[in-house]
């Protein structure tokens, strides 16, 4: 079970991959499993809540199953005294390992069955990357592929630095291969995964300055059988120029690029230790869009941050105006123990948050469906990923600038790439048809 963002999804199917190895099957019951693993998050307090609650209804399952393994991983173990509270709390967990660990699991996990005694391995120190896991992929047509570990960013309202540790880079010929055995596999596109991709191989490479990531961009390009590249997550402070002319040189790298901008106030931004001012992202956005006709921005914003005030608050509904962003994640800032930020005297008051947070995603939502009206009677480029879950009769897939468009199709289209004409557009889905 897997809790948080696209590196948890990660992490979990090398965990698959490696409980695959040891000869187990993946079920899609936890009643009827005999090993279940929780790779959790930790960015808020509700992640962990929730990991409690799982770890619950697991316990009532175990009383009927003694023979049940039950695993908590991730970055929850990671924080401190964490591990033992998990002990303390959920005594019928019988394993814990932190993100240094992944690589140990299968050790650890015979080291439960074989002595049948809990066990916790969190090391506090990131070691050198191991290479070579196995992976069990979710979906076989698209993958993410993990390029650096960590993160050296501090923002002060995060704690991903404090569990996932130092930024460590994977080598390139890792990167390449990794995505070379997945195409083989059957694989079409891939996003390049990092907390910063932006910084890239600063680690092993120092010459490289801002260049690592857009060489690294250029050499999976070039892999063939791929089609499409993407990458996530962007900084704008590490958005440099080599980058933007890899982007706009590589075409299998799509014109999709999300670049958090987490406020439109200068104070704020830097109270948030972000290291950029509201000008210089809007002069990195100025420039892709300049160098990528077409590019969809999307965004990452924290409302209420503390010392928010109305004032800055403006601040970010203007950016948000003059950008015009293609989409929009917007939170409400809450308070993590154990950042700099959770000690920031001014938090702002809940109702107050919740009133911004309204303002902001109605004048967002209005955006993205006006950007998206703009794609009427064009004709864009879909990879099918099946049909839609929601809609009978619809196939769905992702354009290049990663819209959702529905079409009429079928779970037989999947993995086709097919031009579709769009004839309605609404905030959250592109309606159309296929050109033959
Ligand atoms: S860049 Fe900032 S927000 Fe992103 S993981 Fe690093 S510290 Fe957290």
């Amino acid at each position: 079970m897997t809790f948080g963002c696209q590196m948890n999804e990660h992490d979990s199917e090398r965990l698959a991959g490696m409980l695959e190895e040891m000869g187990y099957e993946p079920s899609g019951d936890p009643q009827d499993a005999d090993v279940v693993v929780l790779n959790t998050c930790t960015v808020r307090e509700t992640a962990e809540t929730r990991v409690y609650g799982r770890l619950g209804e697991l316990k009532r399952l175990k009383a009927g199953r003694p023979g049940m393994v039950i695993g908590v991983c991730g970055c929850m173990p990671q924080r401190e005294g964490a591990a033992n509270e998990v002990r303390r709390r959920a005594p019928h967990v019988d394993l814990v390992f932190g993100t240094h660990n992944l690589d140990e699991f299968p050790t650890l996990l015979r080291e439960v069955i074989e002595e049948r005694r809990p066990v916790v391995a969190v090391s506090g120190e990131e070691g050198e990357i191991v290479e070579g896991l196995p992976r069990r992929p979710g979906d076989d047509l698209k993958a993410w592929v993990t390029i650096t570990h960590g993160c050296d960013n501090y923002c002060s309202y995060c704690i991903v630095p404090y569990v996932r540790g130092r930024e460590r880079s994977r080598r390139p010929e890792a990167v390449v291969g990794e995505v070379e055995s997945l195409v083989a596999a059957g694989c079409r596109e891939v996003t390049l995964l990092g907390q910063n991709v932006n910084s890239y191989g600063r680690d092993f490479d120092e010459a490289a300055g801002g260049a690592g990531f857009a060489r690294l961009l250029r050499r999976v390009n070039d892999i063939d059988g791929l089609w499409r590249v993407r990458y996530m997550t962007s900084h704008p402070r590490d958005f440099g120029l080599e980058v933007i002319e890899a982007i706009a040189s590589c075409g299998k790298v799509c014109e999709h690029v999300h670049l958090p901008v987490q406020s439109g106030s200068d104070a704020i931004l830097e109270l948030m230790n972000r290291g950029y001012t509201a000008a210089r992202y809007r002069d990195v956005v100025a420039r892709v869009r300049q160098a990528v006709p077409g590019v969809a921005v999307t965004t990452d914003i924290i409302v209420g941050f503390p010392g928010e005030t109305e004032a800055d608050f403006r601040q970010t509904l203007d950016l948000v105006s003059d950008v015009r962003f293609d989409a929009a994640f917007t939170f409400v800032y809450s308070p993590r123990a154990g950042t700099p930020a959770a000690a920031f005297p001014e938090q702002v008051a809940e109702e107050v948050k919740k009133e911004r947070i309204a303002r902001l995603i109605a004048l967002q939502n209005g955006i993205t469906r006006e950007e998206n009206q703009k794609e009427l009677g064009r004709s864009v480029e879909v990879l099918v990923e099946g049909a839609s879950p929601k809609n009978p009769g619809k196939a769905e897939g992702r354009t290049r600038t990663n819209k959702l468009v529905l079409f009429a199709g079928s779970q037989g289209d999947r993995g086709k790439l097919v031009n579709v004409r769009v004839v309605r557009a609404g905030t959250w889905a592109l309606h159309g048809e296929v050109i033959p």
